[in-house]
């Protein structure tokens, strides 16, 4: 053996970077990867002709619109730093009239705030305080996970982050009883609370009650609300093409096997366009998308079934034109938001909202229904229609309280960010889960080397 071979294994120079295969092209692998070692070699894996998976844009009129996940909360630390990182701006959200429609307004909120508060009041008695109360702790809780992360404290399980933050307990109840128990009316949670959770997880309050907090700090209940100037999927894509070193774009992974003696992986996946397979052999494995819907399949019974989680359709129906305000028996106005609070509806969307007014005085609503909306529907509520357009996600699982969750780390080098989706879906949850396994993922890899 040479001296310069003996010289160069000595300093680990001959050994190869751990190449790491991440299936998925979204938030949650775009976070993941700001934090990865540099050292590794990452491919990431993405059946779509895109990056941005639930996020994503679409022009219409003369507005991009955001067709997926929209909204931020500005307490978001993640989304925040990503933004000043890549040199991408916020856009602030406007304030909105909101009207909880049941066979009639119950309740309509004003421009002015002191206006809706008085209203609340009147409403609801003190159900509004003290829900922004508890709402408030839940956040002050959660945000503790920034502390966390920032000194590379990580956890193996969504659980034992969760009992960690000290938030475990109030996932495993349902949003309804939990704020029955602090002494918040029926009524207010009814209306109120269920409107925002049909609006942001197509769901009432049988939510679990950690979920249906970031659901109503979501909706405002403190700070502000902003999305990415840009579009939100835009820092997705800049994400992940500063800091992958391969991108399979239209790949879909079809099939993962684990070789237990060499501790190693094998991806099988398949370009979607031309179906032209390939099998590359890779040291860690980051699973980046919910698993129910990724038709991956595994030579190991690695996930249990008991964890298998349902998902919800949304639909959302973009609009240029304008509303009928009779349908609202109204002569004139309707607020910017309508919840449909109907168990039985003849009205067919959970939600309606207004995203912007054009110069020819038409608007630009957007709606999510529990089915697509056929055109004869959508002639019902709109008058003139310039434009429709139509896009459908399995969006979030439902969320009610569940004791099984799957783990961040399901084998030794197999790692899945979407075990977080069990307790809480959203841009910033998925983020923070996306740190966590980047911690995970740099231990072992730097272990194993
Ligand atoms: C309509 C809607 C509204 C929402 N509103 C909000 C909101 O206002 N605020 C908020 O914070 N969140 C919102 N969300 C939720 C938020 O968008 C998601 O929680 C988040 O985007 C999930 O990101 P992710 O990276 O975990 O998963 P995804 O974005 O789903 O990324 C997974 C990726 O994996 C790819 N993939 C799957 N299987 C394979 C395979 N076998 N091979 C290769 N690639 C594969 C998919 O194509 C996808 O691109 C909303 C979601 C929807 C749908």
């Amino acid at each position: 053996m040479s001296y310069t071979l003996v010289l160069l294994l000595l300093l680990g120079l001959g050994s190869h970077a751990q190449r790491v295969a991440v299936v998925g092209g979204g938030i949650a692998a775009a976070a993941l990867l700001r934090h990865l070692d540099p050292a590794l070699d990452v491919h990431v894996f993405e059946r779509g002709t895109r990056l941005g998976g639930r996020l994503g844009e679409t022009w219409i009129g003369s507005v991009s619109v955001e067709t997926g996940g929209s909204v931020l909360h500005s307490s978001n630390r993640y989304m925040l730093q990503f933004l000043n990182e890549l040199d991408l701006d916020q856009s602030k959200d406007s304030d909105a009239t909101m009207g909880f429609w049941e066979h009639g307004f119950k309740f309509v909120s004003s421009k002015e705030s002191w206006k809706t508060a008085l209203k609340m009041l009147w409403r609801y008695g003190f159900s509004h305080l003290i829900t922004s109360r508890l709402v408030a702790d839940v956040q002050s809780k959660w945000e503790r996970v920034y502390d966390l992360q920032r000194q590379n404290v990580s956890f193996k399980s969504p659980k034992d982050m969760f009992e960690a933050l000290g938030l475990f307990k109030m996932t495993q109840v349902d949003a309804k009883s939990f704020l029955m128990q602090h002494w918040v009316s029926e009524l207010y949670i009814d209306e109120f609370v269920d409107a925002i959770s049909r609006v942001n997880y197509g769901q009432r309050s049988e939510l679990n009650a950690f979920v249906d907090s970031v659901s109503l700090i979501g909706a405002g209940m403190s700070g502000h609300l902003w999305s990415v100037e840009q579009g939100n999927s835009v820092v997705v894509e800049q994400l992940i093409k500063k800091y992958a070193d391969a991108i399979h774009l239209g790949t879909l992974v079809k099939r993962i096997e684990h070789d237990p003696l060499a501790n190693k992986f094998t991806i099988h996946s398949e370009k979607t366009l031309s179906g032209l397979t390939q099998s590359q052999p890779f040291d860690v494995v980051v699973i980046a998308t919910p698993i129910e819907t990724s038709d991956i399949q595994f030579n190991v019974n690695c996930f249990s079934a008991s964890a298998t989680r349902k998902f919800v359709k949304t639909h959302v129906t973009f609009v240029n034109g304008k509303v009928n305000p009779r349908l609202f028996n109204s002569a004139n106005d309707v607020p910017d938001i309508i919840v449909n609070l109907e168990r039985e509806s003849s009205l067919p969307f959970r939600s309606l909202s207004v995203h912007a007014i054009l110069e020819d005085g038409s608007f630009i609503y957007k709606l999510f229904s529990d089915s697509v909306l056929a055109d004869a529907q959508i002639g019902r509520i709109f008058s003139p229609i310039i434009e429709v357009q139509r896009f459908s996600y399995k969006a979030y699982p439902y969320l009610e309280p569940t004791p099984i969750w799957p783990e961040f780390e399901i084998l030794p080098g197999l790692f899945y960010l979407n075990a977080m989706e069990s307790a809480v879906s959203c841009m910033e949850t998925e983020a923070v889960a996306g740190k966590n396994v980047a911690v995970l993922v740099n231990a072992y890899s730097s272990k194993v080397l």
